[in-house]
């Protein structure tokens, strides 16, 4: 533990975001991705053509071979589940880049691929953790019409009590339920979010506003007084917290969600925190790009096809250089929870204020 603490506070990259595929199942109108997985054939079904050049698992070896070790490791898309090499693509971080953490945000529609690449991954690699991040975007009819996927709602419930099994057996699976709150998903939120509490199957609940620039932008359409209220009574649930630094994550996300309620309702006038891309974390795209952030899709840093997939090398070139003095300055602002949780870790600065929060939560919680 003590290793990735000071592994959290060095310079060096530790926190990679990437894309395995822009193929999805799915379609959903707030997608901040959309245009790659449009690109990439909307609606995905299996054994179609893979129309973008995305990176082999050949390549993907490459890439961790010349990594450094990459302490944290989102995997998403697109649906990452599509990828039939998912398995695969995991054995290569755990074991070359020695990852620690995944997370892993799916629409959970592929309930068997799903439980053979976790046993997999949780029987081989017991010193990782893995965090499933499963996308449900409310009842039945809403989350299938949303995500324009037939059978989504069932296929992912069916995930859902198939991880719950999982979590029985291995001590290193989290579930989280990752739901949208838009315009077509908010009046029946809050009705669902209490059935889903009510199953007592996850270990945490992240209930994000839309954000970006989605496929259909009046689902931005929201009232941001009912999505703050929603918040308020999430954040006063019992959950079963078979999370890693338990405590001190919610303590995190409250800090996350007071800066993202500033923001939207306008109270601050500048960025309020410390934003570590292009340096401490950075974004991969299925093709090689890579970028500071999923904000800043249209600045790419460079490809890591064109530098011997050394990623390291993309991220000490000029582009990101320019790009971490952009973000220092502060010209890009953006209500991404990850990228706010991540200034949350590696800020060191704001360590105190998080030990004396989280020393509070827990006196709080043994008072109970
Ligand atoms: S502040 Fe937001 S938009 Fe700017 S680099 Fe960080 S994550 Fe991206």
């Amino acid at each position: 533990m003590y290793k990735e603490l000071t592994r959290a506070l060095t310079p060096e990259l530790t926190y990679l975001y990437f894309t395995v595929t822009s193929r999805c199942n799915a379609f959903c109108d707030f997608c901040w991705n959309w245009e790659n997985v449009a690109d990439a054939g909307k609606l995905y079904k299996e054994g179609q053509a893979i129309k973008r050049k995305e990176l082999s698992l050949e390549e993907i070896e490459k890439l961790t071979l010349n990594l450094p070790k990459m302490l944290l490791v989102d995997l998403y898309g697109g649906e990452p589940f599509v990828r039939e090499d998912l398995k695969e693509i995991i054995d290569l971080f755990a074991i070359n880049c020695n990852t620690k953490y995944f997370s892993i945000p799916t629409n959970a529609y592929y309930t068997e691929r799903i439980e053979k690449t976790l046993t997999h991954a949780l029987e081989k690699y017991p010193q990782s953790f893995f965090r499933m991040a499963i996308s449900i975007d409310g009842p039945e009819k809403i989350h299938n019409r949303v995500r324009k996927l037939k059978d989504g709602y069932q296929n992912a419930m069916r995930t859902v009590n198939m991880i719950a099994g999982l979590r029985e057996k291995y001590p290193n699976i989290s579930m989280s339920l990752n739901s949208v709150y838009n315009r077509m998903t908010q009046e029946a939120m809050p009705a669902f979010i209490e059935d889903m509490m009510e199953l007592k199957l996850f270990d945490s609940i992240s209930l994000g506003i839309v954000r970006g620039e989605t496929y259909d932008p009046t689902l931005k359409e929201v009232s941001v007084d009912n999505y703050f209220a929603l918040k308020k009574r999430i954040e006063g649930y019992k959950l079963l917290s078979n999370q890693p630094f338990s405590p001190m994550q919610k303590v995190m996300e409250e800090r996350t969600k007071t800066i993202i309620e500033r923001a939207i309702r306008g109270k601050n006038s500048q960025r309020e925190f410390k934003c570590y891309g292009a340096k401490k974390f950075t974004l991969l795209d299925d093709q090689g790009e890579v970028f500071a952030c999923e904000h800043l899709l249209e600045k790419s840093l460079g490809n890591i096809r064109d530098h011997n997939y050394n990623l390291q090398a993309v991220i000490d070139g000029a582009k990101a250089q320019q790009m971490r003095k952009a973000i220092k300055n502060k010209e890009c602002d953006c209500i991404w929870d990850c990228a706010i949780n991540t200034s949350n870790v590696f800020d060191p600065l704001g360590y105190p204020r998080l030990a004396v929060k989280t020393l509070g939560k827990m006196v709080k919680q043994i008072g109970k």
